[in-house]
């Protein structure tokens, strides 16, 4: 016999475990949270230098390949996303970046009604607890379960000099890069550069799991089933009924007594509607799947941020120095077991922000300085270089290329084809052009020059922009900030959702994930994505109320 849940949430990712907390705090709904990944309860997912080792581990991630990318000169890139208990905020690199301020003016304007910055802003605050400095000590802000923390005091002191030929460029320096107000006269709030902010409490990863899932799991009316991967969302009538899963090997039902709720992230929700029935009806059709609605913009609208680095040998000590030698790594590690700090309590992204290229009227890059360097090994896993080095890097911040994911077949366990269509409109190739540009002379500002030993080839300066939007197509990588596959809108023809976040068109079911953005925000999509999730269960609960099958 199925059992019946008032709410199913697919998915305990980075959405997903804010929702279980959400739907069951008032005690009023039984709750069931599946997720196809296991536990959370492992090393180097838990300690913040461990990203390296999660980014290609098959026991945490899923470790999908993008489909030849016609962008990126063919290239198919690797995708890692989150297959365990806090989905991709258990193997993120836990930069927490909130997006800036028009970034969800544009939501708004997109048809996302409610989801402008003042709203979103206030849901931020909630979400969080900072660290904020006054008066030279460091004290925190704010009671939400998130812990923001500032981890500048135990970067490498090398990170020093990225501030300091950031002021060269007229980039100002922010305490705080979620902070809006410190913005010079010159500048927009949000424009400039800082130490990067990151979701890690006592040393530790804070993911979405430890922040939401673990308190809500005290409570009686959360069932949370893990190992299980969900095959489609069960229709009657229209509406959403229920969802089949398999648990090794055996299949099982459950039944949704108001909503089925999507959280399976941006490659696995639009993939879910479509084995369900819900998408493109020749897709579907394509593949034996019975059309229950068709609804074209399931899967469209991909986006995803792309960022080129360049490495330098430096002239002095980088974290390569601590982190490339295995004596060093072995203090390192003991350093850390002994007391939780050290460098491997630290990740790797340290200093951050948004900028503007020439003529530019929003900040349109995000900039990205690491006091190390790395090499990618063929298994995927990067490994810290020997002798000390560093590395630069730019992030188009607001593409306007949109790709597409799609099934492959009708068999769940297939993963969908990934299709991001990079640098597909010329906008965005002139700003991968302009953003190489400001990495030039971030090159040559005097604070960077002073510790630059040698510039490793492919040598940025060597390259004209021809050359440089071609060393975008050869060299960038995704940032793995996908988004916008269910995205909301103003009516099924150009989107999956309404600003409520349900799918248009069937009852009882929403999707509510990264995969719901209208457009990708300016930055890293983790915080964003948990505070969607915190509003978009409050209109769960607000519909619910409402609701005639509520049994309260
Ligand atoms: C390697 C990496 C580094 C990143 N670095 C940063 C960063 O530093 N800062 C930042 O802000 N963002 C970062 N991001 C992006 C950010 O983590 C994601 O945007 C965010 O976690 C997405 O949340 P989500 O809830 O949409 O999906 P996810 O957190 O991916 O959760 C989806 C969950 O659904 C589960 N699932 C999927 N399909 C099924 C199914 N059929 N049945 C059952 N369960 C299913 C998955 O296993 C997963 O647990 C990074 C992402 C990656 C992958």
């Amino acid at each position: 016999m199925a059992q019946t849940y008032d709410f199913i949430i697919v998915g305990a990712g980075s959405a997903g475990c804010v929702l279980a907390d959400k739907l069951t705090a008032n005690g009023r709904y039984k709750v069931l949270l599946i997720e196809a990944g296991g536990t959370d309860r492992r090393f180097w997912v838990k300690i913040p230098v461990g990203y390296g080792f999660t980014f290609s581990d098959p026991e945490v991630n899923w470790r999908y390949s993008a489909a030849p990318d016609p962008g990126l000169n063919g290239r198919e890139a690797y995708w890692p996303r989150g297959k365990v208990l806090g989905g991709s905020s258990s193997i993120n690199a836990m930069a927490y970046v909130r997006g800036l301020p028009h970034d969800f003016d544009d939501w708004e304007a997109a048809g996302a009604t409610g989801w402008g910055w003042e709203n979103v802003r206030r849901s931020y605050q909630a979400l969080e607890t900072n660290d904020e400095w006054h008066e030279g000590r460091c004290r925190l802000r704010g009671s939400g379960p998130v812990r923001v923390t500032d981890l500048s005091a135990r970067m490498h002191p090398f990170a020093r000099n990225f501030l300091a030929g950031a002021q060269e460029m007229g980039w100002p320096f922010l305490q705080d890069m979620n902070a809006r107000a410190e913005a010079g006269a010159n500048t927009l709030p949000g424009e400039g550069m800082g130490y990067v902010r990151s979701t890690v409490k006592d040393g530790r990863r804070w993911s979405s799991a430890d922040a939401f899932l673990r308190p809500a799991l005290r409570r009686g009316n959360l069932t949370v089933v893990s190992g299980a991967l969900v095959e489609k969302v069960l229709t009657s009538g229209g509406r959403a009924t229920g969802v089949a899963y398999r648990v090794k090997g055996q299949p099982e039902v459950a039944q949704a007594g108001r909503e089925v709720i999507l959280s399976a992230g941006a490659v696995n929700s639009p993939q879910l509607l479509q084995l369900s029935g819900i998408g493109p009806a020749a897709l579907l059709q394509r593949h034996g799947i019975a059309v229950k609605h068709d609804l074209p913009q399931v899967g469209q609208g991909l986006q995803d941020h792309l960022a080129v680095s360049h490495f330098f040998w430096a002239n002095t000590a980088t974290l390569n120095d601590r982190l490339g030698s295995f004596a060093g790594q072995m203090k390192a590690g003991l350093q850390y077991v002994m007391t939780h700090k050290g460098p491997l309590s630290v990740p790797v992204n340290q200093c951050s922000g948004f900028v503007r290229t020439k003529g530019a009227a929003l900040p349109d890059v995000q900039v990205y300085c690491n006091p190390a360097s790395y090499s990618t090994r063929a298994n995927g896993k990067p490994q810290i270089d020997k002798g000390n080095g560093f590395l630069l890097c730019v992030q188009p911040s607001r593409p306007t290329s949109r790709g597409q994911i799609t099934i492959q077949s009708a068999d769940p366990a297939q993963a969908p084809r990934i299709e991001p269509n990079s640098l597909s409109t010329d906008e965005d190739k002139a700003t991968a052009v302009r953003a190489s540009h400001l990495l030039q002379a971030l090159v040559q500002a005097p604070a960077i020059q002073a510790v630059t030993r040698e510039r490793r080839v492919p040598d940025i300066l060597e390259m004209d922009d021809a050359a440089l939007l071609e060393n975008f197509r050869e060299r960038s990588g995704s940032v793995f900030h996908a988004t916008c596959t269910c995205r909301m809108g103003r009516d099924a023809a150009g989107s999956v959702l309404d600003a409520r976040l349900r799918v248009h068109g069937v009852a009882g079911l929403r999707v509510i994930d990264a995969s719901s953005f209208p457009n990708v925000t300016s930055g890293n999509t983790n915080a964003p994505t948990m505070m969607l999730a915190a509003r978009g269960a409050e209109l769960v609960l607000e519909d619910n109320k409402k609701s005639p099958l509520a049994a309260e």
